[in-house]
């Protein structure tokens, strides 16, 4: 009887050690994840992203991993899955989209089943509107290796949208979505996790690089998103595009933003119409910034914030 009890105590011990084996493994470290990961913080992995191309994050949970927005390529997309399968055992649970763009929503697929996706209201009719029916084929012809990665292509859209805020609590983590108007897409989500004050900031700001307004984009609504992030005070700030770091990144676009709208400003005020504007406007300060010919898409918007009544 004494060794039956023995025996199913050592069982449960091993049960148990097997379960927590399940849910992380601890001795992988970034760099076993390959050249193109960096751990942030603890359980928290980017795919540290190529010049300005667009980041993917692994969040382990206790209850399986949420990443937030699923790589440039499919061929990252790839690379983030086969990541995840060295980290942890348990399907992703969640996929967060920050925007709605392909080249931070083309891999949902790959992720899900059993993903559940997330991103604002919005964010389908959006994905459903731009869908290039041909994409897969497009994608295929890129490079063998593009054809193998886009296997099983198909449009997947959120399964939840949200409105204004949500909390999500995965396992013993917090993800608290904060919907931003205005400033990229048709569905910008912030994602501030208060815990380990990381944030993920969407296509808002953007280190040393220009970036692409769309015509709906108002750039007070883009500063207005900076101060509500800079507010929140994260240790870590992840961009939607480009490197990690901290809030620097916001205070870098600001003064690009504020600058521009100075010097647009001035222009307007003398009489010069938007095409006078875009072929005079100078921002050598900014000269080494990535996709200059994004340019007019920012005098475009400053003109239409200087010139609002
Ligand atoms: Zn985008």
């Amino acid at each position: 009887m004494a060794k039956t009890e023995f025996r199913s105590m050592n069982t449960s011990v091993l049960v148990a050690g097997l379960s927590c084996l399940a849910l992380f493994t601890p001795s992988v470290g970034a760099q076993d994840l390959g050249p193109n990961f960096r751990r942030i913080k603890d359980g928290i992995y980017v795919q540290s992203s190529r010049e300005v191309n667009s980041t993917s994050t692994i969040v382990l949970t206790e209850e399986g991993p949420v990443l937030i927005d699923t790589g440039q390529t499919l061929l990252d997309s790839r690379e983030v899955m086969q990541a995840v399968r060295k980290l942890t055992q348990l399907p992703v649970r969640m996929v967060i989209n920050t925007e709605v763009h392909p080249d931070h929503t083309t891999g949902n697929f790959v992720f899900s089943p059993p993903a559940l996706v997330v991103n604002h209201a919005g964010a389908s009719d959006a994905m459903r509107k731009a869908f290039d029916p041909d994409r897969a084929n497009t994608l295929a012809k890129q490079s063998p290796e593009m054809r193998e990665a886009a296997q099983g292509y198909r449009l997947v859209t959120p399964h939840v949208e949200y409105q204004n805020k949500a909390t999500l609590r995965v396992g013993e983590r917090v993800f608290e979505l904060i919907h931003m108007t205005g400033v990229h897409s048709e569905a910008d989500t912030a994602v501030w996790l208060p815990n380990e004050r990381v944030l993920f900031a969407a296509s808002v700001a953007l280190p040393g690089s220009i970036n692409n307004i769309r015509p709906f984009v108002r750039i007070p609504d883009m500063l207005a998103a900076m101060k509500m992030m800079k507010s929140l005070n994260p240790d870590v700030v992840v961009p939607g595009h480009g490197s990690f770091g901290t809030t620097k990144i916001f205070d870098d676009n600001e003064r690009y933003y504020t600058l521009l709208l100075e010097r647009v400003g001035a222009l307007a005020r003398s009489g010069k119409t938007l095409d006078q504007v875009k072929q005079e406007l100078r921002m050598p300060e900014y000269a080494d910034w990535s996709y200059q010919e994004r340019m007019p898409s920012n005098v475009e918007a400053a003109y239409r914030a200087v010139t609002a009544r």
